[in-house]
């Protein structure tokens, strides 16, 4: 708690009080805990007779909201979680303490250090003294991340993000940084670097004049000499040790790499919300395939899958050299013969053209039957067979489909596409389209109003319906790295 005050005398009088107060008023078995609904923890309670269920998911709500606030690391970060932070840096297993300062012990769930609570129990030191439990409440807190796999995972990071993580036991790195050189303890020590943005204070834009010698006298190192009060002895050994640690990061945690570089040959489609073209008068709508987490916060996902974190950075077809026609336009849609019934029949149907070869209609294989499988499914044919190096418009008189897979798309992955209809198919279209490398566009029409490609599509999609499934089971699978698992902590409510 030393270090906690500490900090505190740094802090404006305002800040001060406050924290006090909640320092003060502050006991972890306490009254007054937000008292917040979290519906989807209670999901698998049956109904009735199920009280101590009940009691038990809410209480475990109220630890994930914790768990929500803790890990927000965001400028409005809750006091209370400075303090948790100093009571987990203090609670160290007794294999992790090797060269170890508190600088070092930032944050368990951007680090690959751990408190007691994540990794199995270590045992004590014998010549140390008995250490304090952890309160109650941080440790409930702690075990619902490990239970729900609370993790940080993201499958694009800004740089804003990239930037705010701990330097000391980076969480995403492909070769353990080693902290026993000269340099590295001087970067730590001296330099005092804690996260990725002091690394590229030392490294980004070099001057010119730089030279790899301890007398060289270019800004930089007259810089790095001036802040450390000359206490560093080489700073280019210091510039180097630096550029190293950055490339030791995974490549999609690296601020100097720029994964979104070459997608495109047009600039990005904007991020919201439909254009109209000024030639046709259509309202098109780019798919957006970048989901960019903005905020380290936004990099913490729950519920994920095992396995489930990508390192690698999300890759997409390459260019073919092939020469396409400018855009090519395709008609999807889906139909149902007895919709909603149990002998309901459903197919998909792809219209390119007047006598185009890839025109087809496809019947709906699995048990789902219905016409917004019919119309999901023609879109995922085109998106998975139509080169992902040309352009496509697509042409769907679904807008549930359309808005699924454009405007709703950022909130829906949010929340693992939690309570969202044909979650599964959804996911593998938005895959199978980041995957392509060239503008995906949707355009809906009215269906039934004499738009010709429209007519013809739903003219083979009820020949699909008619038609007996090629193969039994729905095809859902998707490129890896395409679609973060669980759900994204932040935005559960
Ligand atoms: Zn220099
Ligand atoms: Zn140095």
């Amino acid at each position: 708690m030393t270090q906690y005050l500490t900090k505190v005398q740094g802090m404006p009088g305002s800040v001060e009080r406050t924290l006090t107060d909640i320092v003060r008023k502050f006991t972890w078995n306490g009254e007054g805990r937000p008292a917040v609904g979290l519906d989807y923890l209670c999901q698998d309670t049956e109904d009735g007779g199920k009280k101590v269920l009940d009691i038990n998911a809410r209480n475990e709500a109220i630890h994930v909201t914790w768990l929500q606030s803790y890990l927000n690391m965001e400028d409005n970060r809750p006091t209370w979680a400075f303090v948790a932070d100093e009571i987990l840096a203090a609670d160290v297993p007794i294999d992790q303490k090797i060269a170890d300062t508190r600088q070092a012990r930032v944050n368990q769930f951007t680090q690959t250090r751990h408190s007691r609570m994540i990794t199995p129990k270590k045992t004590e030191d014998p010549g140390q003294p008995p250490k304090k439990p952890i309160p109650t409440d941080l440790k409930e807190m702690l075990r619902m991340a490990k239970k729900y796999n609370v993790k940080l995972e993201a499958i694009l990071p800004s740089k804003e993000a990239q930037t705010k993580m701990p330097v000391l036991h980076h969480a995403q790195v492909h070769q353990p940084i080693s902290y026993t050189s000269e340099a590295a303890k001087c970067l730590r020590d001296k330099h005092h670097v804690t996260t990725i943005n002091d690394l590229l204070a030392i490294t980004e834009n070099l001057p010119r004049n730089h030279l790899d010698r301890c007398n060289c006298i270019c800004p930089r190192c007259k810089e790095l000499r001036w802040r450390t009060q000359s206490t560093c002895k080489r700073p280019n050994k210091c510039i180097i040790k630096a550029q190293e640690i950055l490339e030791s990061l995974n490549p999609k945690w690296d601020p100097t790499k720029n994964p979104k570089e070459g997608f495109f040959t047009r600039p990005e489609p904007k991020e919201t919300g439909p254009t109209m073209n000024p030639v046709t008068g259509e309202k098109e709508i780019v798919f957006n395939p970048f989901t960019v987490q903005k905020k380290l916060t936004d990099c913490i996902q729950i519920f994920t899958e095992p396995g489930g974190n990508q390192p690698d950075i999300v890759t997409r077809a390459e260019k073919s050299g092939t020469i396409y026609p400018p855009d090519t336009v395709v008609y999807t849609d889906g139909s149902c013969i007895r919709n909603g019934q149990d002998s309901a029949r459903a197919g998909s149907r792809i219209w390119y053209g007047p006598h185009d070869t890839r025109n087809t209609s496809i019947r709906v294989a699995g048990p789902e039957q219905s016409n917004q499988m019919g119309e999901l499914l023609a879109i995922l044919h085109v998106i998975k067979t139509h080169p992902p190096d040309a352009e496509l418009t697509i042409k769907s008189d679904s807008k549930y489909a359309i808005e699924g897979l454009t405007t709703h798309l950022e909130r829906w992955e949010s929340t693992g596409w939690s309570g969202v209809r044909h979650a599964e198919v959804f996911k593998c279209i938005t895959a199978w389209s980041r995957h392509r490398s060239n503008i995906t566009k949707y355009i809906w029409v009215k269906g039934h109003s004499g738009i010709d490609g429209n007519e013809e599509a739903d003219k083979l999609a009820r020949r699909g319906a008619e038609d007996e499934p090629s193969c039994e089971h729905l095809d859902l699978t998707y490129p890896p790295n395409k679609i973060p698992t669980g759900a994204k902590l932040a935005a559960l409510s």
